[in-house]
């Protein structure tokens, strides 16, 4: 069995695929990890940190046994995910569109992390995972919910990070969050065309395809320095893709706050949905980190109504 991440992978679809392979191996399953793209240098620090190889990337599972994590919408799997048996689903988010012609196990929890799930699951289970594999999953839960400062940041995941940095041996997991944290904003050298796909999610609203991306940051700086380098990359895969919007959220981890860069056929429309104004292709989401707890809910509501 393949235990397959969403595109664009972020931490979470890269820590849980790992982890939850591992699972099924402890209970003498053959699963084996995999990403659908490169690992974000966030994701490649906790794989350093760990000791952990990078899983294989697939961008092909027809004709496979699939368990997939951190996601719930065809869209965000594989183009020939429809020919692959999707045994199961581990997911934290709005419920998608993915339907099966047979049963599957599913896991899909309101909290704030998939790797909070897996976790569970190991305990179901009466099992434990590796050293390296718990500091991944503490790992991922740190970045999902920005250190446990963001709006969708249960109990359930504050006592998973802490019994995994545990098993882990971190001691510091401030420290930990830091020096993750640190990795992810170090985007000085990244193109702009790289920087608008960062855990970028598209999302159908009315017939329309909104394309959001996020970089989380520790500051906004270096970001707004590449504003116009990024809004011609937005704005040509505006125009290929024909989205209704492309999207890039520049959101600050430790002031939680949001700015958000547009490109769009109705840029008012989106930012009056998150009552903003645009100024110059960019509105200000004070307040605001969470992409699927903060922004996708309003904006369903204003194309949908
Ligand atoms: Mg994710
Ligand atoms: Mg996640
Ligand atoms: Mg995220």
């Amino acid at each position: 069995m393949i235990v397959l991440g969403h595109q664009n992978p972020d931490c979470d679809s890269l820590c849980s695929a790992i982890a939850l392979a591992g699972l099924f191996n402890k209970l003498g399953k053959d699963a084996t990890p995999a990403l659908q793209g490169e690992p974000n240098p966030e994701a490649l620090f906790l794989l350093e940190q760990s000791g952990l190889p990078q899983p294989e990337i697939r961008t092909s599972v027809a004709g496979e046994e699939i368990f997939i994590v951190d996601y719930s919408d065809w869209n965000q799997g594989t183009a020939d995910m429809k020919k692959a048996k999707i045994r199961g689903i581990v997911d934290h988010h709005k419920l998608g569109d993915i339907t099966t012609s047979e049963p599957l196990e599913c896991w899909i929890w309101p909290v704030g992390c998939s790797a909070t799930i897996v976790y569970n699951m190991y305990k179901f289970h009466n099992q434990t995972p590796d050293t390296a594999v718990a500091k991944m999953m503490m790992g991922a839960i740190i970045s999902d919910t920005v250190n446990f400062k963001g709006p969708t940041t249960t109990d359930i995941d504050k006592v998973a990070a802490k019994e995994l940095a545990a098993i882990a041996g971190v001691s510091d997991l401030e420290a930990f969050a830091t020096a993750q944290f640190d990795a992810k904003s170090d985007i000085k050298h990244i193109p702009a065309a790289e920087l608008i796909l960062r855990d970028q999610k598209v999302f159908e609203m009315a017939g329309e395809q909104l394309a959001i991306g996020q970089l989380e940051l520790t500051s906004l700086e270096t970001a707004l320095s590449k504003k116009d380098e990024m809004l011609v990359e937005m704005g040509q895969l505006q125009a290929n893709k024909g989205y209704h919007s492309t999207i890039v959220l520049l959101t600050d981890v430790n002031k939680l706050d949001t700015t958000a860069l547009i490109i769009s056929k109705d840029a008012e429309k989106v930012a009056k949905a998150l009552n903003s104004t645009v100024i110059d292709h960019a509105f200000e989401l004070p307040g605001v980190v969470s992409r699927k707890k903060q922004i996708i809910p309003f904006l369903q509501t204003a194309f949908e109504a």
